[in-house]
C-alpha cells in the first residue's frame, strides 16, 4: 500500500515509521510512506499556509492554495481522506475496508481547520477518530494508518493473532497472561496451565463475551449469538 500524508508538521509523523511493525512493513516492501510538507507549496516568500477566517473570529484557517498544489504534485492519490472531528467515526470495519486499497492520501488539518473548499475539490471521505478534538490531524492520521496497515496480510507476523483481537469478530479480546504463574499472590487462572486446549478455548470465549457484556453491552446486542454462546454468557 502507498500512503501519502499531507501535513504542516512532518516532524510529528516521521518517527512513527522508524520503529516496530510499521517500520518492518516498509522494510518488507508492503508499505510505502510519502510525507508531504504543505509548507513547501506555499506561494509567498514567507511560506504562509494559514490566514485569519473570513467573517472574523478566533484562530487561523489553513489556506487552500498550498494544500491543492501539494496534492496535485502527487503521482497517485487514491482514496483521499480528510481528518476532521466532523467526519464519520473510524472503527475496525472501516480499517478493514481501507486496508484493501492500493493508495490512500490523508490530509491533516490544524488550528481551526482547513478552508472548506478543499473538501469540494479533493476529499473523498471525512473521518474522525472520536468525539473529541485534537490540536491537529497528525495524531488521528497516525492512529488510523496503524490500525489499517496491521490488517494487511504479512504486516503482523502471525495473522491469527489479529483474528483474536478486539473487534475482529465484534467482541473484545480475552485476557492474556505470561510467566510467572504467580506474582505477589496473583495467580494465572488454573485452566491456562492445564494444557487442555478445548477447555482453554472455551474459557477464553466466555471471558471475551463476559468482558464485552460488562464494558460494551451495545456490541453484544448487535451480535447474532449462537444458543450455546448465549447460554455460556448467562451462566
Ligand atoms: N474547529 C474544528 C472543529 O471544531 O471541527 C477543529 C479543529 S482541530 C483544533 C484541528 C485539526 O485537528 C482538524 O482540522 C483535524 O484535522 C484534526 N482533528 C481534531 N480532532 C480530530 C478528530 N477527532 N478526528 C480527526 N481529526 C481531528
Amino acid at each position: 500500500m502507498k500512503i501519502n500524508i499531507l501535513t504542516l508538521f512532518p516532524g510529528i509523523i516521521e518517527g512513527v515509521f522508524k520503529e516496530s511493525i510499521l517500520y518492518r512493513a516498509i522494510q518488507k516492501g508492503i508499505l510505502e510512506i510519502n510525507i508531504i510538507n504543505i509548507r513547501d507549496f506555499a506561494l509567498d516568500k514567507h511560506h504562509t499556509c494559514d490566514d485569519a477566517p473570513y467573517g472574523g473570529g478566533p484562530g487561523m484557517v489553513l489556506k487552500i492554495e498550498p494544500i491543492i498544489a501539494a496534492y496535485e504534485g502527487l503521482d497517485e492519490t487514491g482514496l483521499t481522506i480528510l481528518l476532521t472531528p466532523q467526519g464519520q467515526v473510524f472503527n475496525h470495519k472501516m480499517a478493514k475496508e481501507l486496508s484493501k486499497e492500493k493508495t490512500l492520501s490523508f490530509i491533516c488539518g490544524h488550528y481551526e481547520g482547513i478552508d472548506e473548499r478543499v473538501k469540494e475539490l479533493i476529499v473523498n471521505m471525512e473521518v474522525s477518530i472520536g468525539d473529541y478534538v485534537t490540536t491537529g490531524g497528525e495524531i488521528p492520521c497516525l492512529s488510523m494508518i496503524d490500525a489499517i496497515v496491521r490488517l494487511i496480510p504479512g504486516v503482523v507476523g502471525n495473522y491469527d493473532s489479529i483474528k483474536e483481537d478486539s473487534f475482529y469478530e465484534a467482541v473484545l479480546d480475552h485476557p492474556h497472561y505470561t510467566r510467572p504463574a504467580e506474582f505477589r499472590g496473583l495467580m494465572v487462572p488454573d485452566v491456562l496451565l492445564s494444557g487442555n486446549h478445548e477447555q482453554i478455548k472455551k474459557w477464553r470465549r466466555i471471558q471475551a463475551l463476559e468482558k464485552t457484556g460488562f464494558v460494551r453491552p451495545d456490541i453484544l446486542e448487535r451480535l447474532n449469538m449462537s444458543k450455546e454462546a448465549e447460554k455460556s454468557l448467562k451462566k
